[in-house]
């Protein structure tokens, strides 16, 4: 954006660590996703948040998939994921996998064993967990806590070399069970789980949990600002004591608070139960919030980068308005689209002082929004156009300046045109509007001096090629579906999509090109869908022209 705007709070900490020489000034940061799904607008936030801090402070951006976990990531996701970080415009320094680093984990895990600050505990989850007390009451030692350090080195091993079953042994940490910070009573380091990984295959059935791998491959890799989200907060003391006691590079986490949108969810759980069990088509379905689907729907990488700059950090839980997201996909396209006709719901209009055979190509501007305009096209003009049947109305009242029997209306880059009547077939539903056109009012060459309110658009009937049209509305009907009673997917709109499967276009959109934003003039922005195919085309609505929602909300 170009206004000027004050620091967020973790500029502020980067300034401040620059400023006193901290690791002689550099900024690495990293953005981790775990390969088990499609990135969402919320991982944009993320993705903007880490990136932008390094651009901005002369560092570097490592891209680490966090692969810890066998059993739900895939090499689709990983592919998918880098796809969505470049396309956003963002380039990473190193392409890493916590994967990579399982031998120096291990290693790391001894140290501590070594130390007698970590041994083998043969409890259950449950024994585990009714040992470790509550926030108020202290935890238990288990049986297991006293073992020596030897016994702990070999069983640790064996657990590595698969003498044990999933879930018969775990690695803990030794700290402190009375510690009011439950993280910090004796976490859990290590599980066995005998899984096929996507990288490493069946070289391992140990792996590190979550806290045991993430700090240590930040230290790995040498990153200053570690930054996750708020839910993370408890775990920074569990962050700070491994690097200590390990005693590795001291990287740092910071929190923030997760990106929250009205009208969806936003954990890639739920996101794979829509997917799983058929309520959209695919993770990219244009209704998502996954990066991939609101590609897919039209939406530009500058309009969300935008979104995540105008969203701000915040160090509080809060929910995001979508209509801030549609506004500035909006703002976006209005200066980028090409402004094209094409007509939803069709009604005849005949002119009938126009020559029958006769046709015009009239000239009309790509993107008056442009400063060069970006040229211009032309458009065919006959005798039969179709417009919007709400352009139309045979009683109609004051301020109404479109067409009715008596009115003129201005035809986009065309003719002025009067209506002179209409007909109707049996049931009492208009099927043909008649006008007389006026000559010497043509767009661009009308010396007149009339003057119409109204300028409807229009597409010539022996000239329209037809596509299909998909509308999207919002996919929950509620604000927050998540936190909804019983099933979120009850809250699903049952109304999210309408096709429109004969839609009338100018013939000029027959050269649409994928990735291109459309303005249908006085519709919505459009783009090609993925499945469009030059026999049949398929436009995607991104997002209408103006805020629908916000006019309904109030109206109620
Ligand atoms: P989900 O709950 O959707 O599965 P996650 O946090 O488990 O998300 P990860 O792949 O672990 O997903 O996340 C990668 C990075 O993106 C993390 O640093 C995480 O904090 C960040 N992130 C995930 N969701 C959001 C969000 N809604 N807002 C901001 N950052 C997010
Ligand atoms: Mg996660």
């Amino acid at each position: 954006m170009a206004e000027e705007r004050s620091l967020n709070f973790l500029e502020e900490i980067v300034e401040e660590d620059i400023r006193r020489g901290k690791h002689d000034g550099r900024v690495l940061t990293r953005f981790p996703p775990e390969p088990n799904g499609y990135l969402h607008i919320g991982h944009a936030k993320s993705i903007c948040l880490n990136f932008g801090l390094a651009i901005k402070y002369g560092g570097k951006t490592n891209l680490r998939f966090d692969d810890t976990n066998p059993v739900t990531e895939s090499v689709e996701y990983v592919d998918s994921i880098k796809k969505d970080i470049q396309w956003l415009g963002f380039t990473w320094d190193k392409e890493l996998y916590t994967s990579d680093y399982f031998e120096i984990l291990y290693e790391y895990a001894t140290t501590l064993i070594k130390k007698e600050l970590a041994y083998v505990d043969d409890s259950t989850a449950e024994e585990i967990a009714a040992a470790k007390g509550t926030p108020t009451e202290p935890g238990r030692p288990t049986p297991f806590r006293s073992r020596s350090v030897a016994e702990n080195l070999r069983l640790f091993a064996e657990m590595k070399d698969g003498k044990y079953p999933d879930g018969s042994k775990v690695l803990r940490a030794k700290i402190d069970l009375a510690n009011p910070n439950m993280h910090l009573r004796d976490p859990l380091l290590y599980r066995i789980k005998h899984a096929h990984h996507h990288r490493t295959g069946d070289v391992w059935c140990i792996y590190p949990m979550y806290d045991f791998a993430h700090g240590q491959s930040d230290s790995i890799e040498k990153i200053t600002h570690s930054i996750c989200t708020l839910e993370f907060v408890p775990h920074r003391a569990l962050y700070d004591w491994l690097i200590e006691n390990i005693g590795i590079f001291p990287s740092k986490q910071y929190e923030f608070a997760r990106l929250n949108m009205t009208y969806t969810v936003m954990s890639k759980r739920r996101l794979l139960e829509l997917v799983n069990n058929k309520h959209v088509d695919g993770w990219d379905d244009p209704r998502m919030p996954t990066i991939s689907a609101l590609r897919r729907r039209g939406y530009t990488p500058a309009s969300i980068r935008n979104f995540a700059e105008r969203v701000g950090i915040a160090k509080r839980e809060n929910v995001i308005d979508v209509g801030l997201l549609e506004f500035c996909v909006r703002e976006d396209l209005n200066k980028t689209a090409w402004r094209r006709m094409a007509v939803l719901d069709p009604i005849k209009l005949v002119i009938t002082n126009y020559p029958e055979d006769k046709t015009e190509w009239l000239s009309s501007e790509n993107n008056p929004e442009a400063t060069d305009g970006e040229g211009s096209r032309e458009i065919p003009f006959s005798r039969e156009l179709w417009i919007e049947r709400d352009d139309f109305m045979e009683d109609a009242p004051k301020k109404f300046f479109r067409l009715a029997p008596g009115l003129s209306v201005r035809l986009k880059s065309s003719y002025i045109v009067t209506c002179t009547d209409f007909l109707k077939d049996d049931s009492g539903i208009v099927t043909e509007v008649h006008c007389n056109y006026i000559p010497g009012t043509k767009s661009g060459e009308d010396n007149s001096g009339m003057h119409v309110k109204g300028t409807i658009h229009w597409v010539s009937v022996p000239h329209a090629e037809t596509a299909e049209v998909r509308l999207y509305d919002r996919l929950f009907n509620v604000e927050n579906p998540a936190a909804a009673d019983g099933d979120f997917k009850d809250t699903l709109n049952p109304e999210s999509l309408t096709i429109l499967d004969k839609v009338y276009i100018e013939p000029d959109l027959k050269n649409a090109e994928p990735g291109k934003g459309y303005q249908f003039m006085r519709i919505g922005y459009f783009t090609l869908d993925t499945h469009s195919a030059p026999e049949k085309l398929i436009f995607n609505r991104t997002v209408g022209l103006r805020d629908t929602w916000a006019k309904e909300a109030k109206k109620a």
